[in-house]
């Protein structure tokens, strides 16, 4: 099997089936979800995503013949916004008035900025996905071409009444700055989007801009406020009774507990690395599967909080302005030549440290005059990334790495 064959998909987080909450409720299950609640007068459906869109039409054409009557984005993803399209078609197909699309104000503004850089965006999404590197030619589009603007945006919270059923919409910020979460006091069901992901949150992503761990906490604790019966997350499985407040509380005290810990040791005068290496999770969080660092992960969620408090000095007078990092290695290399670095990377690795492995492999990648010399480091970073890769929980590591291990082979067999 290939590396980019053995990319890590998000298991966790792609629900296995389709549920029903109560008759006229169900999600249809997917990356992300769709959330459907059917109404005499209209059905009111919250997401949609590329992979399931025409099977949630299908779903829905099965229980009903009522009109689609409002689409709403919990949030401007890609898995949550991007599929609307099957669902004007069935409007247009039936004799239906299109459906209305709402959405909180910023939805609007994040379409905006993916058409100002659409080849970044797929640049990292295929990495963070592990399925490849290619360089993007800068002029690849993001929004697919039948994206769905808001006909209707909302600041704070709104409201409407439908078939009997209240949707109340409340703007939360957490992943993004535009979410939308949905409660239905009549059925005390709550649709959330990406407010409930089924593991840890995915704060302070590798690629991804600033993303807002105290305001998610918030989210959830109001969610938790509600007393909900059944929840909607915007991935994972649907949640029910008692274990929603547990769920919910927990992720949102794990979230805060990280947040006031890197507060506390900025104050202590620590910098980034101290903070790294000094945070740690308390026993009785960490062990939770709903917080399981497969996706969101607390180092990644260290580095969110702080780069929202700080700038990106680490502390090192040296590197506030360095040099470049091959000049850098072709100096180590001078005092310690290539092959001893390689010679002492392989040690490591025997002795399993194959994170420092990584870092001693570089200076010989980067240091290196000769080609040989040079394939021999590059050969053995892949192997280290590829050994790195499997014991990595964290699908996003893993997916970089196994990208990455693929790309200095590559680079290795160019020589
Ligand atoms: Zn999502």
């Amino acid at each position: 099997m290939s590396r980019l064959e053995r990319r890590t998909v998000f298991g966790a987080m792609t629900p296995l089936r389709d549920e029903e909450c109560t008759p006229d409720i169900f999600m249809v299950a997917g990356f992300g979800n769709t959330g459907v609640v059917i109404t005499e007068e209209g059905v009111v459906v919250v997401d949609n995503t590329p992979m399931t869109s025409s099977r949630v039409v299908e779903a829905i054409r099965a229980r009903t013949q009522v009109p689609i009557h409002t689409i709403i984005y919990t949030h401007g993803h890609g898995d949550h916004a991007f599929a609307t399209a099957p669902f004007v078609a069935d409007a247009k197909e039936k004799g239906h008035a299109k459906p209305r699309i709402i959405a909180h104000k910023l939805v609007t503004k994040r379409f905006d900025r993916y058409q100002k850089l659409g080849s970044y965006n797929r640049y990292i999404n295929r990495i963070q996905g592990g399925r490849g590197y290619a360089r993007p030619k800068g002029d690849e589009q993001f929004l697919p071409a039948d994206i769905v603007y808001p006909d209707i945006t909302y600041s704070d919270a709104m409201q409407f009444k439908l078939g009997g059923l209240t949707f109340e919409l409340y703007h939360y910020i957490g992943e993004t700055d535009d979410g939308t979460w949905v409660w239905i006091p009549e059925r005390k069901t709550a649709i959330v989007g990406d407010l409930m992901v089924g593991v840890c949150p995915n704060i302070g992503n590798p690629f991804k801009l600033q993303r807002y761990e105290l305001e998610w906490a918030e989210g959830l604790e109001m969610v938790a406020g509600k007393n909900p019966n059944f929840l909607i997350p915007g991935h994972g499985r649907t949640l029910q009774g008692e274990e929603i407040q547990e769920i919910c509380l927990d992720t949102a005290k794990l979230l805060r507990y990280i947040h006031d810990e890197v507060v506390r040791l900025l104050n202590e005068g620590c910098w980034i690395e101290e903070i790294l290496e000094r945070v740690k999770i308390p026993e009785d969080l960490a062990s939770k599967r709903w917080l399981a660092p497969v996706y969101g992960c607390p180092t990644y969620i260290i580095h969110g909080v702080h780069r929202r408090y700080a700038g990106w000095y680490n502390g090192n007078p040296s590197e506030l302005f360095p040099s470049k990092s091959a000049d850098i290695a072709a100096e180590i290399v001078k005092v310690s030549d290539a092959d001893s670095l390689i010679g002492h990377a392989k040690k490591l690795q025997q002795e399993g440290e194959i994170q420092l492995a990584l870092h001693v492999v570089d200076f010989a990648i980067k240091g290196a005059k000769d080609a040989a010399r040079r394939k021999a480091a590059l050969l053995l970073k892949a192997e280290l990334l590829d050994a790195r890769a499997a014991a990595e929980v964290n699908t996003i590591a893993s997916n970089i790495m196994l990208v990455g291990a693929e790309e200095t082979e590559q680079e290795a067999n160019a020589l």
